[in-house]
């Protein structure tokens, strides 16, 4: 029997002037989710049905689905005729193995012979008949079995309501830029940011050649998982070796961190003015390390001039990172041992609540400006 997926969406009802606009992106979202699959996506009142793909895609299509912004549950649904027969077919085939059931009906087509809750009660009978290890609970079942009787002839019956990823359509919100490590935080900041409707780019900085290619990788990888989310294929990297070389060898070594962060800051609100990016975004968390004091965040946001800077973890406990990481797939990868550059050259005994007063002097001896401009030169864009 043919099958359908039929896609309820979440908060753009919230939106009601632009809904519209907000339909087109979601639209424009789902469509880029399945690139290479064969299907036709229609607009149902209220939500969507996506038909004419291929039975051996629909886990494919569910798992990629489901990391669409914006959409609130999923079924996945057989399509069959609206006479008795067809539907109770189809009924049979979304009953639980064994328990209690009710059927839930819809009647879009209102010239339908029956009401709904005839059509419930007539094929609730029909599956007793044929079914007589099930019962009917109209309360708690194990099982409801939904019938959708719609214009045409044609009805959907499915039995199961998946959870989608919720939040808004990724580009309902504006552009931000991500900076990405290759940790645990900054994948799940990104995600958290998208959630709520945000085109996320990634920027990453590596200190190649003590940095090596499977560190790039790592990254590479974990910018592709996040492209699930985000619908963004390309991560941009700049090197920062030189900048650390230097910082190394003239600055004091508890401020190397603190001084490398302002370097990164800096490069990182330049890049996004230059691509659009409305506001920065990192995977700090209050107090996890040294440089994450609000001493140090207050260093950091003090380079950054034109852009805010979104924290999203800023509250979040190590252990809520990890579980939101496993969630979304990226632990795995996060967790490879490669190094990124923040751990080349790292001091000893890092300044936990470095000074304004010191880090100025300590850059006073770097040509911030010449070595901004050099890292500049090594940017990269990666298509993937
Ligand atoms: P993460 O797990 O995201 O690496 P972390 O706990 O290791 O974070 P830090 O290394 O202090 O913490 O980095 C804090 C934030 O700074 C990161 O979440 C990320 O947003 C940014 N960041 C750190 N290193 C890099 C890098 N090499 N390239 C781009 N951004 C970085
Ligand atoms: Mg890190």
């Amino acid at each position: 029997m043919k099958r359908a997926i039929i896609i309820r969406y979440a908060e753009l009802f919230l939106k009601k002037k632009n809904r519209g606009y907000f339909e087109t992106i979601f639209e424009n979202n789902i469509k880029k989710a399945l690139e290479g699959l064969t299907f036709e996506l229609h607009k149902n009142s209220g939500r969507y049905i996506i038909d004419g793909f291929d039975e051996y895609d629909v886990e494919e299509m569910v798992e990629r689905l489901k990391k669409v912004f914006g959409l609130h549950t999923l079924s996945v649904a057989y399509i069959t005729t609206t006479d008795l027969d067809g539907m109770l077919e189809a009924a049979l085939l979304v009953c639980p193995d064994s328990g209690t059931f009710k059927v839930e009906s819809h009647r879009g087509d209102k010239r339908y012979p029956m009401t709904s809750v005839e059509i419930s009660r007539v094929l609730g009978g029909k599956i007793l008949s044929v079914r007589h290890d099930l019962k009917v609970d109209v309360h708690n079942p194990d099982r409801t079995v939904c019938v959708d009787v719609r214009e045409g002839g044609t009805a959907l019956v499915f039995g199961e309501y998946i959870e989608g990823a919720n939040g808004m359509p990724v580009g309902t919100a504006g552009k931000g830029l991500l900076l990405i490590s290759g940790g645990i935080d900054s994948p799940v900041a990104g995600h958290m940011i998208a959630k709520r409707g945000m085109r996320v780019e990634t920027l990453h900085f590596h200190s190649y050649p003590y940095t090596n290619d499977q560190a790039k990788d790592k990254v590479i990888d974990l910018a592709k998982i996040l492209s699930q989310y985000t619908g963004v294929s390309k991560l941009h990297t700049v090197s920062v070796t030189h900048i650390q070389e230097e910082i190394h060898e003239k600055c004091k070594p508890e401020l190397m961190i603190t001084l490398l962060r302002r370097f990164m800051f800096r490069i990182a609100e330049r890049h996004a003015l230059r691509i659009g990016a409305q506001c920065l975004i990192t995977g700090e968390s209050l107090g996890q390390v040294a440089s994450q004091t609000i001493e140090g965040m207050t260093s950091s946001n003090s380079v950054v001039e034109k852009l805010p800077i979104l924290r999203p973890l800023v509250g979040f406990d190590k252990n809520e990172i990890i579980d939101r990481a496993v969630k979304i797939g990226t632990y795995e990868t996060s967790i490879l041992p490669y190094e990124d550059c923040c751990t080349v050259f790292l001091p000893e005994f890092p300044a936990i609540r470095p000074k304004l007063k010191d880090i100025l002097a300590e850059e006073a001896k770097l040509d911030v400006e010449g070595l901004i401009k050099e890292a500049f030169a090594s940017l990269e864009k990666i298509e993937f």
